[in-house]
């Protein structure tokens, strides 16, 4: 089968792979219907995930239709539509009994596919502990919809669920990327007063406004932005903060915006070390939390995304077939054609 290899060293390659195998009575395997390029394959790309193994199949991000189940295997059949969950995890243990399971403590658990164990940019993919990982797809709902259930909007609802946003809350979202837009639509579930979108890419900004996810958006060097969020709160500050962008300055603009006692979730995947200056920020009292997903909460978003309440198919602004997902890589890295998410074909 045709799959996308990460070779080590910022290198990956279109490339012939066998079709995987039931390796463990949990395993399924699923026939990839749709799938797609993440923001950390980028990561993966740059050599900024030391995880990463070489000659994994890269796809974290996918959605499939079972073709064989372990004999474990309860909640799927062959023949369902699945969301596959970018996170690997065991439900049994320390961690996953508390739904930390970005830490779950099996060899393969938290973020391994595509990263560490073979994934979905491919025409089949093996997934383990196939009742966690994998959540059916209700018929009504296409492919399209569904495809970004288990990473980005995992993420999304991840964070807005930490960020204990209250009715009325000014929620400040630093980057209006994929994985901003998707906070921004979860947090939205939350009955926040306003939503703030910052962004320096103004074309994403007007998506934000557009699918009425932004209130009000704001550009870095162009709006003052810790002016205007004053005057919108009396003084205070944002009631919470999610720093989504990972630039070079943006976790300081995060903290900066937030109000004294906010909650700052921290969503973004740096590639350089972040300052946390202390002597600054004495006094504040923030909270922060940080990244990764616990990505255990995809049949809530799929519910909700079967009764119209999230829907994230509008991000998909380009699609290829995986023969050409090696120009979708160079696409979607570089921004060009205003692409926000590609949906590929295998
Ligand atoms: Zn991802
Ligand atoms: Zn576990």
């Amino acid at each position: 089968m045709r799959a996308v290899i990460y070779e080590g060293n910022g290198r990956i390659r279109l490339g012939e792979r066998p079709v995987p195998v039931i390796q463990d009575e949990r395993d399924a395997i699923i026939q990839v219907t749709l799938t797609t390029i993440c923001s950390s394959d980028i990561h993966i790309r740059h050599g900024a995930v030391p995880r990463a193994v070489p000659g994994v199949i890269l796809g974290h991000e996918f959605v499939g239709r079972v073709v064989e189940t372990g004999k474990a295997v309860r909640k799927v059949r062959p023949g369902d539509r699945v969301a596959v969950n970018v996170e690997t995890f065991c439900g049994e243990c320390f961690y996953c009994r508390r739904g930390f399971v970005n830490n779950c403590s099996d060899e393969h658990g938290g973020w391994a596919l595509g990263c560490r164990i073979d994934g979905g940019q491919a025409e089949y993919a093996r997934i383990p502990f196939a009742d966690n990982g994998l959540t059916r797809i209700p018929d009504h709902v296409p492919d399209e919809k569904a495809l970004f259930t288990g990473d980005l909007l995992s993420t999304g609802y991840w964070a807005a669920r930490i960020g204990e946003i209250l009715p009325g809350d000014t929620v400040a979202v630093i980057g209006a990327g994929p994985t901003g837009l998707c906070t921004m639509m979860c947090a939205r579930l939350y009955g926040p007063g306003r939503i703030i979108a910052i962004d320096t890419d103004e074309y994403r900004l007007n998506v934000a406004r557009e699918q009425g996810l932004a209130d009000v958006t704001l550009i870095p060097g162009q709006d003052d932005i810790g002016a205007y969020i004053r005057n919108a709160t009396s003084g205070r500050g944002a009631d919470v903060v999610f720093e989504v962008a990972g630039g070079a300055d943006t976790f300081q603009l995060a903290w900066q915006t937030a109000r004294p006692n906010a909650v700052v979730v921290v969503v973004a995947m740096y590639e350089q070390d972040q300052i946390l200056p202390l002597p600054s920020m004495y006094g504040k009292n923030l909270t922060f939390k940080t990244g990764g997903v616990d990505g255990c909460y995809c049949q809530e978003i799929m519910d909700l995304i079967s009764a119209g309440k999230l829907d994230a198919g509008f991000m998909i602004t380009h699609r290829c077939g995986l023969d050409e997902i090696m120009d979708a890589y160079n696409i979607f890295e570089s921004k060009k054609e205003h692409v926000i998410k590609y949906a590929v074909k295998p």
